[in-house]
């Protein structure tokens, strides 16, 4: 994984996202690697305007998630404090992360199920989440990031940001 930032392009929206080199350096370090690595995962925060969805920080694991080689969810609680915490310091809740056990990234039909689940029970003003899956390729092929909607979901193109912003 780049440590620089990876910016992404939806079709049909103008709006960009943007993730910061210190998220792809704290979600590399969960990357599945080794054949007997359990998924991992967490929460997504950063900033939102028109033009941009700017990612800059990123929690989680925690102690009492549910780690299994094929499935991750976050515990609750611990996902809930770092919402509340991050919030503080004036950052949304963004969506969710996890790890896959492959090198390209592909969406289960669980992680489907999930994120419909979590906008479903969401009392969040925006009506989309992230959803980011990192993969074991460390280029920004090896990273999924989908816009999850009661409706849809949409995968965002990325690609790295030579400049690091
Ligand atoms: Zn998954």
């Amino acid at each position: 994984m780049p440590m620089h930032a990876i910016i992404g392009h939806l079709a049909d929206t103008p709006q960009t996202l943007s993730i910061a080199g210190q998220v792809l350096q704290h979600v590399g370090r969960y990357r599945q690697s080794v054949p007997w690595a359990k998924e991992a995962g967490g929460q997504l925060f950063g900033t939102v305007n028109t033009a941009k969805i700017c990612v800059t920080d990123a929690s989680g694991p925690y102690p009492g998630d549910e780690r299994t080689r094929f499935r991750y969810r976050s515990n609750p609680a611990a996902a809930q404090r770092a919402i509340e915490d991050r919030h503080k310091r004036g950052l949304l809740y963004l969506g969710e992360w996890h790890t896959h056990a492959e090198n390209y990234p592909v969406v289960s039909g669980l992680d489907d199920d999930a994120m419909r689940r979590l906008i479903a029970s969401s009392q969040l003003n925006s009506n989309a989440l992230l959803m980011m899956i990192v993969g074991r390729a460390r280029t920004s092929q090896g990273l999924a990031v989908w816009s999850v909607s009661r409706e849809a979901a949409s995968p965002w193109t990325l690609c790295a940001n030579p400049e690091g912003a």
